[in-house]
C-alpha cells in the first residue's frame, strides 16, 4: 500500500518510495514517501505559518484534542498493535501494552495542558525591588522537530507529539524509517481530533537527509531526538543555538544483594532482558549478584528464560521475535562470541535459529567487551558476581552511559546508599532499571542524553520561561 505525506493538513504524494519489508517475513507491508528537499521545507514552513494558531488556543482545546486522540487510540487499539507488530517486529502482547501506554501517555499530555503555569517572584526582596510585582509566563517555543527511533514507535512519538500539543508548540516528526506506518497512523486519527491544519507534519525518508534539514533549519525552535548515541551527538553538533533534548542509549545495570528473594524477581529479569528482543533503551544487560546467589539465580533464570516462546511476533502467544534487521543479529552474534573468546560462559541461548537470536545469558564477562561496555540493543544480558553492592555500583558506574539502574535488596541503608551513589538519572529500588511509567521523569546522564521526558517535564523543555515586571509607583 502506498503511503502519503502529511504537510498543512493534506496527504501528499512523493516522488520516489521505498519498499517497507516485515523485518519477520522480509515481505514488502507498504511504499514509504521519501521526502524530497522541498516537501521536508514545504512541512517546516507549515509548521512555522502555523505557529499562532497553535500557540491561541486555550488550554481548554489542546486539552480537548488530546483526549479525543486518547480515545481514538484506545478504540483502535488491535489496529494500532497490529501496525507496531508488522513493521517492527515487536511480539502482539508487547504492542499491545504499547498502544495501552500511548493512550496513558496522551491521556497525561491533556492533564497537563491544564496546568502551564509560571510563579510570582518576590521582587521586594531586592534592595531595588520595592513596589514591583514580578511573576513569570511559560510560552510557547515554536517549531519543534521531533525524531524518533524504531522501538516504541507509537509511545516515543507520543512523548513528543502530545507535550508538543500540549504547549502549544507545531511540529515536524520524522519517524525512524523502518516505523513510519505507526506515525501516518497518528497523522490520521490527529486529523480526527481535530488538530489545527499544519500543526503537525509528518514526513519522511531517509535520517541522513531529511533529518539532517530539520536540524539545519533556523525556522526550526527545537530538536526533540530519541535514538541512538552516535546519531544524536551529531545532532547536538549541527543544531546551532536551539534547543536539543536528546534521550539515548544505555547498558542498563541491576544490583541483587544477598538475601534477596530469588523467585520473585527471576520474572522480572527474564522480562527486563528479553522484551522486544532486548531493544529497549533501559533493556537489563548487565546483572551484578551477589556471589552467595550466582548459582542459584543462574539456574532459575536459564529455566525461566527457556520457557519463552519464539516465534511470529502477530502471534499473541509470542515472547520473543526477530531484530529489527539482518545486520543486527549479525553484530549482536558476534559480539556474543567475542564474549565466549573472552572467557564467558553461555549458560542459555547464543545461537540464531532461522532469524531469531535465542535469548542468551552469559556468566563471568570482563567489563571492556562489547557486550558488557556498549548497548546490545539483543536479546543479551550478562551475569557477573560481586562480592557486595559496593563492589556492584562500582561496576554499574563504570560505564560511558547512564540512563537507570536497579537495585533489589532488603537493607534500607543499602539501598540509599545505591541511591546516592549510582550515576543515573534514575534508580529504582526493589526493581529491574526497565521499569518506567509515562509521567515519571525520564531521561539519562553521561552519553544517555541531556533531558528529560514525562509529560511535565518534557512541556518544561517545550516551552520558554517569560519574565513580566511590573513597576507600581
Ligand atoms: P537511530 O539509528 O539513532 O535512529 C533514530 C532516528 O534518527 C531515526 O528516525 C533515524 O532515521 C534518525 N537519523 C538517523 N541518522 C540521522 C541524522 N544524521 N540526522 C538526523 N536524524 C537521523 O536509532 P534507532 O536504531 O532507531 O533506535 C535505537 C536507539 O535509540 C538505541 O540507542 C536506544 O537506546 C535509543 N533509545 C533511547 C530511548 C530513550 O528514551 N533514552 C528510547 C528508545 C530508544 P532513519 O531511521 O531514517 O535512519
Amino acid at each position: 500500500m502506498k503511503k502519503k505525506l502529511f504537510i498543512n493538513g493534506e496527504w501528499i504524494e512523493s516522488e520516489a518510495y521505498a519498499d517497507l519489508l516485515s523485518p519477520y517475513s522480509e515481505e514488502i507491508i507498504a511504499e514509504i514517501p521519501q521526502a524530497s528537499e522541498e516537501q521536508v521545507n514545504a512541512a517546516i514552513d507549515a509548521a512555522y505559518n502555523n505557529r499562532e494558531v497553535m500557540a491561541n488556543l486555550t488550554a481548554y482545546e489542546k486539552a480537548g484534542i488530546l483526549e479525543k486522540l486518547a480515545r481514538l487510540l484506545e478504540e483502535n487499539r488491535t489496529k494500532a498493535a497490529e501496525i507496531i507488530s508488522l513493521e517492527s517486529a515487536k511480539p502482539m502482547k508487547f504492542s499491545l501494552g504499547e498502544v495501552d501506554r500511548t493512550v496513558e501517555t496522551y491521556k497525561f499530555a491533556a492533564e497537563e495542558a491544564k496546568r502551564i503555569q509560571g510563579e510570582m517572584i518576590p521582587l521586594d526582596a531586592a534592595e531595588n525591588g520595592a513596589n514591583r510585582l514580578g511573576y513569570t509566563l511559560r510560552e510557547p517555543i515554536g517549531v519543534v522537530a521531533a525524531i524518533t527511533p524504531f522501538n516504541f514507535p507509537m509511545n516515543l512519538v507520543a512523548h513528543k507529539v502530545g507535550p508538543a500539543i500540549a504547549a502549544g508548540n507545531t511540529i515536524v516528526l520524522k519517524p525512524a524509517s523502518q516505523t513510519p506506518l505507526s506515525a501516518y497512523f497518528l497523522a490520521d486519527l490527529l486529523e480526527e481530533a481535530g488538530v489545527p491544519k499544519g500543526a503537525v507534519n509528518v514526513v519522511t525518508g531517509s535520517g541522513r537527509l531529511v533529518g539532517d534539514q530539520l536540524v539545519k533549519s533556523d525556522k526550526v525552535s527545537m530538536v526533540t531526538f530519541t535514538g541512538s548515541p552516535e546519531v544524536g551527538i551529531g545532532i547536538r553538533n549541527k543544531a546551532g543555538l536551539k534547543k536539543v533534548a536528546l534521550e539515548l542509549g544505555s547498558n542498563a545495570g541491576l544490583i541483587i544483594d544477598d538475601g534477596v528473594d530469588l523467585d520473585k524477581i527471576i520474572p522480572k529479569c527474564v522480562m527486563g532482558a528479553f522484551s522486544n528482543q532486548g531493544q529497549v533503551c533501559i533493556s537489563l544487560q548487565r546483572i551484578y549478584i551477589h556471589e552467595n546467589l550466582l548459582k542459584s539465580f543462574t539456574e532459575k533464570f536459564k529455566e525461566a528464560t527457556e520457557k519463552l516462546v519464539l516465534g511470529d511476533p502477530m502471534d499473541e502467544n509470542t515472547d520473543v521475535s526477530t531484530l529489527i534487521a539482518g545486520e543486527e543479529l549479525e553484530r549482536a552474534k558476534a559480539w556474543i562470541d567475542e564474549a565466549v573468546a573472552g572467557g564467558g560462559r553461555v549458560i542459555t541461548g547464543g545461537t540464531i535459529d532461522k532469524n531469531i537470536l535465542l535469548p542468551t545469558a552469559i556468566v563471568g564477562v570482563a567489563s571492556d567487551l562489547k557486550v558488557s561496555c556498549r548497548e546490545v540493543f539483543a536479546p543479551v544480558v550478562i551475569i557477573n558476581p560481586v562480592k557486595n553492592v559496593d563492589e556492584g555500583i562500582n561496576y554499574v558506574n563504570d560505564s560511558k552511559y547512564g540512563l537507570q539502574a536497579g537495585i533489589f535488596t532488603k537493607d534500607i541503608s543499602t539501598a540509599m546508599n545505591a541511591a546516592k551513589k549510582l550515576e543515573v538519572g534514575g534508580v529504582m529500588i526493589n526493581d529491574i532499571p526497565t521499569y518506567r511509567v509515562d509521567q515519571m521523569p525520564y531521561g539519562g546522564v553521561k552519553e544517555s542524553g541531556n533531558a528529560r521526558e514525562g509529560l511535565k517535564y518534557t512541556i518544561e523543555e517545550m516551552t520558554e520561561m517569560k519574565l513580566v515586571v511590573w513597576n507600581q509607583e
